[in-house]
């Protein structure tokens, strides 16, 4: 019988369970474990309302004290065993566990130094925020989503900002080709981007880029992706492959073993193929299934993907999962007043779409993706979506 699950990592994925495991029920002992000193808090205004100075906190409202949660903050998980949860403040016996360690930044060797920054977590950007003070010369290493909210914020607080981005164009990671779109809207912002170009590594106050360019450099930000945080569970038997690997039902290869989140890698049925996101929405959703799985209950977590993002004057929203798409079609002129989309599909069936300042195409996409469309109608931006 499961008396006492144990939460690892204490995000949004880690709150959210210990909510959904009393929401399902479980009146057993609940601990919640998180290597850092705070109670869980949302990142994603770390790089936009608390990076330009609106907000101090994001403290998820969470009623801990009608949860009945043993609260462990500042104690990291350093092992897994049978039943037994190794920690840097002892071991913790389970019947169940649920692992939601997130996923850290990466940060190249090359790159680190005393005025480098990168972007996770409060601290992150507290430090970043008091770093970008008027007239200051920012490189921000990497366009990717992270880059790009931080350049917003860069050139909204008058610094002089650098992107650079050793792929042919911004967000390429997330969007390919279509992140080219988004060049202009660097230059509008004052931003100087370079793309393809290579940075070597650091000097006192500079960056060296390869072929030896220097960009003088009072602050130096990293965003160049981040890694799952399993290292810590190498060795306990558990398959990882990028990610704690889990099934449909998000249960890991050992019995009573679930996760969810950005750590998690799952089996999506609706995309035959495994997936691993670090989109908020994600988080939410995934641990009412994995509390579901570990309480014995079938459940399985199908989501079709999620994230947004807002970045300079923009506000961009991503739906669908484009792996196994042949086709783009463009729908709206990028730079007009109404916003644009893209959508990618399989033969005629919508796997993804971008919506660019265009919520309501989004919206109705988040329904059609995996039906069939009319490539010529879902061009035509007086087309509703849900009409293509
Ligand atoms: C700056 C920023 C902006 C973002 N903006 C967006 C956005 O606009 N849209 C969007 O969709 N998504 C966004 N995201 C992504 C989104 O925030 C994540 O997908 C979400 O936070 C994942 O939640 P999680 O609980 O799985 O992991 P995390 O939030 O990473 O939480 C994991 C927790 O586990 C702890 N932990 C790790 N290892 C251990 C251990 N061994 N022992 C104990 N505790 C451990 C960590 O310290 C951390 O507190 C953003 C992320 C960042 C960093």
């Amino acid at each position: 019988m499961v008396q006492r699950i144990v939460v690892v990592g204490a995000g949004l994925a880690g709150a959210r369970g210990v909510q959904e495991l009393r929401a399902q029920g479980f009146s057993g002992e609940v601990l919640l474990v998180g290597a850092e000193p705070h109670l869980p808090y949302d990142r994603p205004p770390l790089s936009k309302d608390v990076l330009r100075g609106a907000l101090d906190s994001t403290t998820l409202d969470v009623p801990w004290a009608e949860l009945d949660v043993d609260l462990r903050s500042s104690t990291t998980a350093t092992g897994l065993r049978d039943g037994v949860l190794d920690t840097d403040r002892g071991e913790l016996g389970f019947d169940g566990l649920l692992l939601a360690t997130g996923a850290r930044a990466r940060l190249p060797a090359a790159l680190a130094g005393p005025d480098t920054h990168v972007l996770r977590t409060l601290e992150d950007a507290l430090r970043l925020r008091a770093a970008l003070v008027a007239g200051s010369r920012v490189v921000v290493v990497g366009a990717g989503w992270i880059g790009a909210e931080v350049a917003t914020a860069a050139a909204a607080a008058g610094c002089r900002c650098t992107v650079v981005e050793l792929g042919e164009a911004p967000l390429a990671g997330a969007l390919g080709e279509v992140g080219a779109l988004t060049v202009p809207w660097y230059a509008e912002a004052g931003i100087d981007l370079r793309l393809g170009t290579a940075v070597e590594g650091l000097q006192p106050g500079a960056v060296l880029l390869a072929g030896g360019e220097r960009l003088l450099a009072d602050v130096v930000v990293v965003g160049v992706g981040a890694e799952p945080d399993v290292d810590w569970l190498v060795g306990s038997g558990l398959v990882l492959d990028r990610g704690v690997v889990v099934d449909e039902h998000l249960a890991a290869s050992r019995p009573g073993v679930v996760a969810a989140g950005d750590c998690a890698a799952w089996w999506s049925r609706r995309f035959a193929t495994r997936l691993r996101v670090e989109h908020w929405d994600d988080a939410l959703h995934a641990p009412a299934v994995a509390v579901s799985t570990l309480l014995g209950v079938p459940a399985v977590h199908d989501p079709v993907p999620y994230f947004w993002s807002e970045q300079l004057g923009h506000r961009l929203q991503h739906v669908g999962h484009a792996g196994g798409a042949d086709r783009l079609v463009h729908r709206g002129e990028p730079g007009g007043p109404d916003g644009w989309a893209v959508g990618w599909l399989a033969g005629r069936q919508l796997v993804a779409l971008l919506a660019v300042d265009r919520p309501r195409d989004l919206a109705q996409a988040r329904k059609r993706i995996g039906t069939d469309v009319d490539a010529e109608r879902l061009a035509d931006p007086a087309v509703p979506v849900k009409a293509a």
